[in-house]
Parts: structure tokens; C-alpha cells; sequence
């Protein structure tokens, strides 16, 4: 297959122009088949942004929307299926649980059979509830049964912080010790990401006192594709349960939960699949715990649905993560959840990868060419990526980490309609999103780079 360099060069042959120019990105949006994708999701215009400055750019615009990562784009039918439940529930009140093209009762049964497809799991193995942090506490209560020789959780030195207190505090609900029994893997001096040969060598070392190894699937604050596979493999050969954290992978990466073997995992749905803030999460276990792993807590969403409104207070538990249900679902979450999965479904991640790889290997490629470390020019900036570059270790997002201080090269791109995202001092995460970013956008946002560089102070 052609390398995205490759496709750069053969495209500013053919057209006759710089590899650089907008040209190319203009070519390549003609030719990318997902493009139409793009409407349908309402994207900001720059003039409605709260930082934009109307005197340097054209407020009529859409933004270049590179937030994905941390909150996806309003898919246009949410609006729509949400006023039909909220005049459901005018007209019927009720009968709503039972009526309509989604009765409450079960609203977020039709929701599996599309999330399970982006997973890589089987319906019966997903179940859509609560928030992700909520979904990480159920699993790991069930998960988690440490023994006086394996105890231990392993997880990534710098994981999302909610994963980490997470991980500490079933530590310390089993009442053991968080700094002996919570096992860090961090890369090697010197290096930004965790190679897989190093983690499966502390496996190998440590593996019989791990219980739990409770990684992420893409490392939030790196961009770096864990080798989930090979990290189960290693996992399993030494008895040892694994887990994944995929809010940053979900939608993002093609996933095989279930091929993969992975015993649990978790996700939120507001970042790549465009539920909106706080949107319904996502758990998963293999069939193969359905009868041996139960829920430590129990609710009246995980009785069989067929005999739950009896009401007996006799448990008929249902198997495997629908057992772990407790609550009735919130509908209003179901609404633009589904409205995102249906657009999912006009495509496949398979699809969505491949125009991510020339995506972000695009944006890479125009980084490396305007941004790389000058010796003979030591005053102006330049970007090392941190992600790695190989596009079987990343997903969509780069996370750039610059010469200079950060934030005011990031207000100056605000000004100028780029939504990204800064971690102080230095790195700026980007990510342009298959489902909705063209390599216009691509385009524009080094355009406003160069401009902001030279406007920073
Ligand atoms: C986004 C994210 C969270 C956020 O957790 P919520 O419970 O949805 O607030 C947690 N962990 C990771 C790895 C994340 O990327």
C-alpha cells in the first residue's frame, strides 16, 4: 500500500504544486469518500467561539474543530430525537417506557448491536450505562480480588487521573497498601511512550503478583495505540486479569475486544463517538466471565428484563455486564447517542482508519516539514511529536510538544478559530477526526500555526 508521503508526493506531482500547498488538501477532500459524513454534524462557526478574534480571521467560517479528543461534534439528528422523547413524554408521560420507536424501558437495547460493532465485541458483551469512571468502580469491584501473592494492579505512569484515584481507591478499599500494590509502567528515560516489548517484560518479571493489569487502550495525554492484543497475551500467559481503559480509543481505533481475549473494558462516549458531555458510557466483558464474574453491586436493571417488572425482590440475574446494570436508563442520553452510532453505522472503522492514517499522516507530514529542530536557526520554534509515528501506535490525535511555552501560541490559535487542547508548559493536542475533518482543515490549522508562532508575546 502507498505510504502517506507517498500519496503526498504523487498528488503534488500529478496536480503540478508544492506538496504543501491547499491544493493538496483540496485534492485529497475530492477524493475521500467519508467526506460527506461531515454534514452531519453541526460544527462551530469561528464568530460564535468565545476567544475568536473577527479581525483576523472570517468569523462566517466553520472552526477547525481538532477537539475531538476531549468532546466530539453535535451530530444533527440528536435535536431531533431528543424533541421526539421530550414530546413523548408531554403527550404520554408514562406510556412513554413502553411506546414509540424507543420505549424507555429498553431504550438503549437497540444502542448495542451498533457500539458493539465499533468495539469488536458481540451485543450480549456491551451494556451502555452510567459514566465511565462509574463503569471502571463496577469492573474493577469484580475484577479486582487480590490474594496475598497477587495483589498488584498495573497501569501507566501518568494514566488519566480519574483511572488513577480509581485504581488507588479500590487499592484501598481492599485495605492493602496503594504504593506497594499500584505498579507503574513508565517509558524509558529519555523516551516519550511505552514500548510494548518493555511491558511485556515487566509482565513477564512481576506477572505473578498482578492481579490486574488496567491499561489504557490510547494513552490520553501521549496519543500512543497500546498493543492491546499482545499486552492480553502477555497478561493471560501469566495469569493475570487485563483490562482497558478505551475512552481515547473507542471510535478512534479499530478495536477486537472480544477477538483480542481482553477480559473487561470501559469507555465514555462524549469524545469520539459524539454523545455530548456527561453521554451514556460504555462497558464491556467477555462471554467467557458471563456466568463466573458477577456484579458486587447489584440493581433492578441487571434482573432478566423478562421477569424484572414483577417485582418479586427474587434476583434473576441477567449474564455477563447486563447482570451489572442498577438504574434505569436515562433516554435523554440515549437520544444523541444514537444519533452518533447511526452515522458510525453508514460506515466502519476499517474505513474510518484508513482515511485517518493519511489524515494525521498528513498533518504529521506538513509538522515535520515547517517544524523540524534547525541547528543553523536556533530562535525559531520547533515541534517534537511526542505521539509515535508509526500509525499502528496511534490514533487520530498528535500531541505536539513545542520549543517555546505554550499558551500563548495556544490563545493566539484560539483567536484565530482552531479548537485544540493545551497541557502547560509545552504540548498541544491535536486531533483531526475522520468521522467529520477534511485535509482542508488540516490545512487551514498550519496555516493559523504559522500565524499564531509569529503573533505569540
Ligand atoms: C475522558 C476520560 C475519563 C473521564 O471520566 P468520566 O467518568 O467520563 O468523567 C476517564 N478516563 C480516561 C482515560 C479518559 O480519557
Amino acid at each position: 500500500m502507498e505510504s502517506v508521503q507517498q500519496t503526498i508526493s504523487r498528488v503534488s506531482q500529478e496536480l503540478g504544486c508544492s506538496p504543501t500547498s491547499l491544493s493538496v488538501a483540496e485534492h485529497l477532500d475530492r477524493h475521500d469518500e467519508l467526506r460527506l459524513l461531515r454534514q452531519e454534524f453541526l460544527v462551530p462557526k469561528i464568530s460564535d467561539l468565545p476567544l475568536s478574534d473577527l479581525s483576523l480571521v472570517d468569523g462566517s467560517e466553520d472552526c477547525v474543530y481538532f477537539a475531538g479528543n476531549s468532546l466530539g461534534l453535535q451530530p444533527k439528528n440528536t435535536r431531533k430525537y431528543i424533541d421526539e422523547e421530550l414530546e413523548k413524554w408531554a403527550k404520554i408521560g408514562v406510556h412513554g417506557h413502553l411506546k414509540g420507536s424507543r420505549p424507555w424501558a429498553w431504550a438503549e437495547d437497540t444502542l448495542e448491536e451498533l457500539m458493539a460493532k465499533i468495539v469488536g465485541a458481540k451485543p450480549e458483551e456491551v451494556a451502555l450505562m452510567n459514566g465511565l469512571t462509574v463503569n471502571l468502580h463496577l469492573l474493577m469491584l469484580s475484577f479486582y480480588k487480590p490474594t496475598p501473592k497477587r495483589y498488584k494492579i498495573l497501569l501507566e505512569e501518568r494514566a488519566f487521573p480519574s483511572d488513577h484515584y480509581a485504581v488507588e481507591s479500590q487499592i484501598g478499599l481492599r485495605g492493602l497498601d496503594v504504593t506497594d500494590s499500584m505498579l507503574v509502567v513508565a517509558p524509558r528515560q529519555g523516551e516519550d511512550t511505552i514500548r510494548t516489548e518493555d511491558l511485556a517484560a515487566l509482565i513477564e518479571r512481576e506477572g505473578d503478583s498482578i492481579a490486574l493489569v488496567m491499561l489504557s487502550g490510547v494513552q490520553y495525554y501521549t496519543g500512543q495505540l497500546f498493543d492491546m492484543e499482545a499486552i492480553t497475551r502477555a497478561g493471560h500467559a501469566k495469569g493475570c486479569l487485563v483490562g482497558f481503559d478505551c475512552a481515547h480509543a473507542v471510535g478512534n481505533a479499530e478495536l477486537k475486544l472480544h477477538d483480542w481475549d481482553v477480559d473487561f473494558a470501559c469507555w465514555c462516549s462524549y469524545k469520539y463517538v459524539n454523545s455530548g458531555a456527561g453521554g451514556l458510557a460504555g462497558a464491556y466483558i467477555h462471554e467467557k466471565h458471563a456466568h463466573s464474574v458477577k456484579p458486587t453491586l447489584t440493581g433492578w436493571w441487571g434482573h432478566d428484563l423478562k421477569t424484572r417488572f414483577l417485582m418479586n425482590n427474587e434476583m434473576d440475574l441477567q449474564p455477563g455486564v447486563n447482570g451489572f446494570r442498577l438504574s434505569n436508563q436515562p433516554i435523554l442520553l440515549v437520544c444523541p447517542l444514537q444519533a452518533s452510532l447511526e452515522i458510525f453505522n453508514r460506515t466502519s472503522m476499517k474505513a474510518l482508519r484508513r482515511k485517518s492514517v493519511l489524515l494525521t499522516g498528513y498533518l504529521e507530514h506538513l509538522i515535520k516539514h515547517y517544524y523540524s529542530k534547525d541547528p543553523s536557526e536556533p530562535s525559531r520554534p520547533w515541534v517534537h511529536i511526542i505521539t509515535p509515528s508509526d500509525p499502528e501506535q496511534r490514533g487520530c490525535q498528535l500531541s505536539l510538544c513545542f520549543s517555546c511555552p505554550i499558551r500563548a501560541v495556544f490563545q493566539e490559535l484560539e483567536k484565530r478559530g482552531v479548537a485544540c487542547d493545551m497541557r502547560e508548559p509545552d504540548v498541544l493536542r491535536v486531533a483531526p477526526v475522520p468521522l467529520y475533518n477534511s485535509f482542508t482543515d488540516v490545512h487551514r490549522f498550519m496555516s493559523a500555526l504559522g500565524s499564531a508562532l509569529n503573533a505569540r508575546h
